[in-house]
């Protein structure tokens, strides 16, 4: 039997289960650019110069390990995997489980359809880029009433030893979120971010990617708009360094604040680096504990980070792979609990509209790829749902801007968390707020030209009147969320004059043309 390795570009680490299943280093690798796997959506340019570029790195590095390295950049899978599958006489190609569904299933066809002529098989090795297998988590969620995170992440944390004094979380509680999510008052001046100047190869991939005549989204280029992410291993880990050693005593407390020209805030900026194998999530939470234990860094900020990825990053994975194989269950992806049919506004794809906190997180999001997570949560996708925009179109849009989007991971966030289009398997409530809550922890609103204390009139800022018309039109499904009936009798008392002038806005604001929204 010939073994080779088949590597895909999320999974670009030295030990992940199809290369750690061989001793020996002299077996054929190859890792493959698909041309037409990046036109199935209109991916961020960053993106695809982050992934090309990482993958470029990394095959260096495996040819300079001893390992004999096939790199192959084309219009598909399968004809290079043909040509080096027959040029090296395998029998057997292994390839870790890719994270993502789809990509299992483009594996699967290509096996059936075109492998058994070649006498080769492909043999499926488990992920190990996740600290809970599928199988474990399905022992987890079976039978349970309630799939909350919350208690996931305490059996995560027990069973893995973190943060604990024996069966009891350090400290004697589990969560100090009332310690964090502080309002940005005074003058705040976050650390700044670690960037990394683009070397040869990634110039190779910006030139490569910027002659494509494929459509894309976002902004790439030599000055302005620069690729300034992290493409190997060493990088990765010097940008989780900065975060432990510089940022991670203040992420608790300012982890939903949002400042304009202050992009990230505290936050780590590694989900680029993890979701693609270049980190691992148990050294992560590791590099945190131990900065807890040995540098005095505050417990609310630690576990706080802690959570975000022993508990949702696991929880969301888990959850994805979990409803996949739920019989009866219909697709997850395709859930639409409210019925909101809407189309994305043209601003999504440009930036340019009068909400100034819609402006600033979308141009900020064609720049690099990013915006943390209070700005996905409370702008981006709190407007999609008051607004009433289809989840999926939602969904879609997300993947395509995000330089950290997987399938794996925007379904239950966007679906699920953000939407509440799942009816409310992921979040206990919807997270919809008025300009009320953007005012309250941003600088947004100061420099916009609507008024936030206004829901009605000719200044009346979008999210109030979408927030309260989102409540009216769906009374009746959110009136069987327990946590939602306080606002609900606020509803109650607001004049029928004033509700029918703010559906009447609502209407009228979808019809507007682009430039006016
Ligand atoms: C609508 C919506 C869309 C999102 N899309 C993505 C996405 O495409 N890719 C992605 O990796 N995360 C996504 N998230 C989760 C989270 O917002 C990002 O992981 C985080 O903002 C990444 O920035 P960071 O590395 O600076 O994170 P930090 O705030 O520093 O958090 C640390 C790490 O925790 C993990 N994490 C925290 N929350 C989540 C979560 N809800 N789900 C999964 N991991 C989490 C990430 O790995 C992150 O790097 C989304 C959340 C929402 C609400
Ligand atoms: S006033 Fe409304 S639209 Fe403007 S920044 Fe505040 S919340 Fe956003």
């Amino acid at each position: 039997m010939t073994i080779g390795i088949w590597i895909l570009g999320d999974q670009l680490s030295t030990t992940q289960a199809a290369l750690a299943s061989c001793k020996s280093k002299k077996i054929p690798v190859i890792l493959i650019e698909s041309l037409s796997y990046v036109q199935a959506r209109p991916y961020h340019k960053q993106k695809l110069v982050l992934i090309w570029s990482a993958m470029r790195h990394f095959a260096e590095e495996l040819s300079q390990d001893g390992y004999s390295v096939t790199y192959e950049i084309a219009d598909n899978f399968l004809a290079p995997l043909e040509q080096w599958v027959k040029a090296n006489n395998i029998t057997e190609v292994r390839v870790m489980i890719p994270a993502d569904k789809p990509f299992l299933k483009l594996i699967q066809d290509i096996e059936k359809q075109h492998f058994s002529s070649l006498k080769c098989s492909i043999k499926l090795i488990p992920n190990n880029h996740f600290l809970w297998t599928k199988e474990e988590f399905f022992n987890w969620a079976k039978g349970r009433k309630s799939l909350l995170m919350e208690y996931f992440y305490h059996e995560s944390r027990k069973r893995s030893q973190v943060l604990m004094a024996g069966n009891k979380p350090i400290g004697g509680q589990w969560n100090y979120d009332q310690e964090n999510r502080q309002p940005p008052k005074g003058n705040l001046h976050p650390p700044a971010a670690k960037w990394f100047e683009p070397d040869k190869i990634t110039l190779e991939v910006i030139a490569h990617v910027n002659s494509l005549k494929i459509p894309t989204f976002g902004k790439l280029d030599s000055k302005l708009n620069k690729f300034n992410w992290g493409v190997t291993r060493t990088q990765a880990l010097e940008v989780l360094n900065w975060f432990i050693h510089v940022r991670l005593a203040g992420f608790g407390t300012y982890q939903d604040a949002m400042l304009i020209g202050e992009e990230t805030m505290w936050h780590s900026m590694i989900s680029p680096y993890l979701n693609i194998g270049l980190l691992h999530p148990l050294e992560v939470i590791k590099a945190a504990e131990k900065a807890y234990q040995e540098q005095q860094i505050p417990l609310n900020s630690v576990e706080g980070f802690i959570r975000q990825v022993m508990g949702w990053r696991e929880y969301m994975y888990g959850l994805y792979h979990y409803f996949y194989e739920l019989p009866n269950q219909g697709l997850y992806a395709e859930q639409n609990y409210f019925h909101h049919q809407q189309p994305l506004p043209e601003f999504f794809w440009t930036g340019e509209t009068k909400m100034n906190c819609l402006h600033q997180v979308i141009s900020q999001l064609l720049n690099t790829g990013y915006v943390h997570h209070i700005q996905r949560l409370m702008i981006l996708s709190n407007f999609s749902l008051i607004a009433g925009l289809s989840p999926q179109a939602v969904e879609n849009w997300f993947h395509t801007a995000f330089i950290d989007a997987y399938d794996w991971v925007m379904q239950t966030n966007v679906i699920g968390m953000g939407l509440f289009a799942d009816g409310g398997i992921v979040a206990s409530k919807p997270y919809a707020a008025s300009a009320n809550y953007i005012n309250k922890m941003s600088n947004y609103c100061r420099s916009c030209a609507y008024n936030y204390k206004a829901r009605t009139g000719e200044n009346a800022c979008p999210f109030n009147f979408f927030y309260w018309d989102f409540l009216d039109r769906d009374r009746d499904k959110l009136a069987m969320q327990g946590r939602m009936s306080f606002i609900l009798k606020h509803l109650d008392k607001m004049s029928l004059e004033e509700l029918a002038t703010i559906r009447q806005l609502a209407r009228d604001w979808h019809l507007q043309p682009p430039g006016k929204q």
